[in-house]
């Protein structure tokens, strides 16, 4: 019996293999059915997806044959494999020098005729075969030949497409761990910012307090306006707060009523603006989810639903239903405010991102991206459709 030759890129060669993560892993269909299907083309009682390791070679996928592994020394493949770009054929293993007294041979599953094609990646190692075996002698004709190593091809695409899902997975870890790191920023700056802020507004009260008397009219109006910037930084950081603790904060999933929720919410505005304010709540149901975070969303949607309205409206008119669809709750929050053109629409939900200037409408830029990455945490997704100087109308979904 002859061992097969170790390549000379062998190291290499290991080393890429590894990024494939296929060593070891349960049976999936997907190989299974080319094994299945190489068998039936060829006519041959046993066929194997087959990758070689170090020192084995591990069936990725067989019929026809029980065990998960061999040895290399043994593994027909392991021959293969050192001729990348050939399918190697053994019409009788029995009278092959190689071959003939190998115990895969000589016992059981006592082969006889092995055709294997290498699956070579596009850096050009090969990582194991598509093979087809007989426990008699055999000759594949040109079409089984060309079927077999179409059928390689596909175990590569395979392949290949597990690979580009484990990196895909890495970069998604390494986004989701990159956007932990910044929420974590933004809270400890946010939360370092108070305090002096505190300090600012505190002292611009005693300057205020204290020297009244000497101060001119001029002096006071800068006093004030001082006084609107730390409001409006308050507003800002607290708003930053409630963004970054969305990530940070360990919340539970509980049964949220929405329709009293949402009337809740409503009622405190009603008591703001009286008669000015008319909504219409459709049937809203119990929904699993975050409370906190379901009350911020309904609450910022609700506020800039009022907010945003023309300077001359005179009844500010909210709708507010809900709707099934597969494995998600739908809701709608429609306005007859301002609208937004329908080019800015979707850079709305852009953290900062503000339409208009702080002395139109007072704000942060904020509170839509707080909704979406709520919404993002309860499996569901956020737009708007909209309409200048008609309204707007934001849907949001949440998995059931
Ligand atoms: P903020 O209201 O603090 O500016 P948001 O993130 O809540 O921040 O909203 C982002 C921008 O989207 C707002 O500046 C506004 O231009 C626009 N917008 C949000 N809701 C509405 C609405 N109901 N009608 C019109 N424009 C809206």
């Amino acid at each position: 019996m002859l061992k097969p030759t170790i390549p000379e890129n062998e190291m290499m060669r290991l080393q890429a293999l590894k990024q494939y993560n296929v060593l070891d892993t349960l049976p999936e269909d997907a190989f299974d059915n080319i094994a299945k299907i190489a068998s039936l083309i060829c006519e041959t009682p046993i066929s194997l997806v087959t990758i070689i390791d170090n020192k084995r070679q591990f069936f990725k996928a067989k019929t026809g044959l029980q065990i998960n592994e061999t040895p290399k020394e043994i593994a027909f493949c392991a021959h293969a494999i050192n001729k990348p770009d050939e399918l190697m054929i053994v019409d009788d293993a029995t009278k092959d020098n190689r071959f003939k007294d190998n115990p895969l041979v000589t016992g059981n599953p006592k082969i006889v005729f092995y055709a294997g094609m290498p699956l070579v990646t596009s850096d050009g190692f090969a990582l194991g075969t598509l093979c087809v075996i007989d426990t008699q002698p055999k000759h594949l004709t040109n079409e089984q030949t060309t079927a077999l190593k179409a059928l390689a091809g596909q175990v590569l695409q395979l392949l290949e497409l597990r690979k580009t899902n484990i990196e895909l997975k890495k970069t998604q870890t390494k986004i989701l761990e990159y956007s932990k790191e910044q929420a974590t920023f933004a809270y400890i700056i946010a939360h370092e910012l108070k305090e002096p802020l505190r300090m600012v507004t505190k002292f611009m009260k005693l300057l205020e307090q204290k020297y009244k008397d000497r101060l001119d009219a001029k002096a006071k109006q800068y006093i004030q306006f001082a006084f609107d910037g730390a409001l409006r930084m308050t507003g800002l950081i607290n708003d930053l707060l409630a963004y970054a603790k969305i990530d940070r904060e360990h919340l539970k999933k509980e049964p949220v009523a929405t329709s009293k929720l949402v009337l809740d919410i409503l009622s405190i505005q009603k008591n703001i603006h009286g008669s000015n304010l008319t909504f219409e709540v459709g049937a809203l149901p119990e929904i699993v989810g975050y409370p906190v975070l379901i009350k911020l969303l309904f609450q910022n949607i609700i506020s800039n639903a009022i907010k945003y309205q023309p300077t001359l409206q005179k009844i500010i008119k909210i709708k507010i239903d809900c709707s099934e669809i597969p494995d998600k709750w739908q809701f709608i929050i429609q306005d007859n405010g301002i609208g937004i053109s329908s080019d800015t629409q979707n850079k709305i939900f852009t953290p900062f991102k503000r339409l208009h200037s702080g002395e139109q409408y007072e704000g942060t830029g904020l509170g839509l991206a707080v909704c979406q990455k709520i919404v993002v945490k309860h499996g569901g997704s956020i737009w708007v459709e909209s309409e200048v100087g008609v309204g707007s109308a934001f849907f949001f979904t949440i998995t059931k």
